[in-house]
Formats: C-alpha cells, structure tokens, sequence
C-alpha cells in the first residue's frame, strides 16, 4: 500500500457496472475497515483520467456498446494499464476482461482491439451464458467453491500467459469448451462471475486485498450472513 490510507480505484462505473458489480469496490473497502485499515474508494468516471497510483483496482460488466466507450476511455487514460504493469492487483468482471485482452468481437462481429494486458481473445458464442455458475478454484489461496452469477454472449480463449481461475461445475463460464471460467494472469483476475463476485467470494475479496495492502494474510472475519448467502446461492 502506498499511503496510510487503502485506495480502491472503481473503474467507469457510469459505464461498465452490471448487476451491481460496484459492490465488489465497496466489499474490498468493507473487509479492510473490519481489519482497522483505513480505505477510501476512488470512482474513476468517463469525465476523469485514469490515475496509476491507486492500491488495486475494480472493473465491472457492461452491454457492448458501454463496452466500447470504456475502451475507448481507458485507451486515452492508460493509467489502470500502467498500475497493472507494476504488480497493482485488478480484478476485471465479464466485459472487463475482454476489454483487457487483445481483442474482443461484439455481438455484431465487429473486432475491437482491447490492451493486451492478459493473453486472451473473446469472440461471440452461438447462445447467451445466462444463469447460475459455480466452480472450483485453480489457484493457490483459493479452496471454496466460487459462486457467482453469469450474463454474456462472448466467450474468452485464454493463450499461454494466461491461466484459468477456477473449473466450472455448474454453468459456462469462459464457454470454449475447456470448462474454465476466468483468467488469471500477474497481477490481474478476471471472472464472468456477477453477484457482486467478492459478496459472494470472501476468500477471493480477501486474497485481492491482502495483495493489495502487501500482507501475507488477513484476519478472519466471523459474518454468518455471508455465509448464509453463500450457502443458499450454492444450493440455487
Ligand atoms: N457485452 C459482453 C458480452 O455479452 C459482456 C457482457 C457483460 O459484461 N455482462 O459478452
């Protein structure tokens, strides 16, 4: 962390942010102040440059043509770019992470050139993923089930820099037939998963924030309506 104070960057909100995904900004915020960290979030809107030096940073869905003015915003602003670059954790939900690939096709077919930060490509599926989707985590630090809720057309192919964040049980996921759902790649983490995903996912919100204050681990947090939810969307 840079400052005394955690800076969660929740990036175009006013454009990408499906089904509540801005929760997971006020999550990651939530979880660092029940530890006694102060944290503040930083909305980042179509009217504002990107800045480069927040702590970690928040993406959120969007329908396509959203989808392309955020493109097109962050492309002027590189600075989430930048912060990637230098190990700032970000986690990009369902359109994000085909924004930040190296490109993605629209419903239309129309191909449009995403950052390159993580090695995938996203192209149209014949059916919308729409529904419930669950799955077991790949990654260390992970070991509950992810629970979250899926609403895409596109389906991302993941290269040889990027790996899976988790195998799917119940849903699509990154629909290409691999049976992955999400991508993780350096310091970026990307899901289809809507839900607000960290409402959902504490252990994810926890291992996200824990990068970004720059400790090994976090307290654990004793909240049975979490787990209330968490038990109920995975018997959905
Ligand atoms: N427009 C993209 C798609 O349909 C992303 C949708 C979303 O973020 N909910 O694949």
């Amino acid at each position: 962390m840079s400052e005394s104070t955690l800076r969660i960057g929740l990036v175009l909100p006013d454009v990408m942010g499906t089904y509540g995904d801005g929760g997971n900004a006020v999550v990651l915020r939530q979880r660092a102040r029940m530890r006694g960290y102060d944290a503040e979030i930083v909305d980042i809107s179509l009217s504002d440059p990107v800045p480069d030096s927040l702590d970690i940073y928040t993406l959120g869905g969007a329908e396509d043509s959203a989808q392309r003015l955020a493109t097109r915003h962050l492309q002027r602003y590189p600075g989430l770019q930048q912060a990637a670059g230098r190990g700032a954790p970000a986690l990009a939900i369902c359109a994000a992470i085909q924004v930040l690939g190296h490109w993605y096709e629209t419903s239309s077919g129309e191909r449009v050139d995403g950052f390159g930060l993580i090695d995938v490509t996203t192209s149209p599926q014949d059916k919308r993923a729409i529904g419930e989707v669950a799955t077991t985590p790949l990654i260390p630090g992970l070991s509950q089930p992810l629970t979250g809720f899926e609403n895409h057309r596109g389906g991302t192919k993941l290269g040889g820099e990027a790996t899976g964040l988790a195998r799917v049980t119940r849903g699509v996921g990154n629909g290409v037939g691999d049976n992955l759902e999400g991508v993780v790649q350096g310091s970026v983490i990307g899901t289809y998963m809507h839900g607000p995903a960290l409402a959902r996912n504490p252990e994810l919100a926890d291992l996200l924030l824990a990068r970004a204050l720059g400790v090994d681990s976090l307290p654990p947090l004793d909240l049975p309506e979490v787990e209330q939810l968490r038990r109920e969307r995975l018997r959905a």
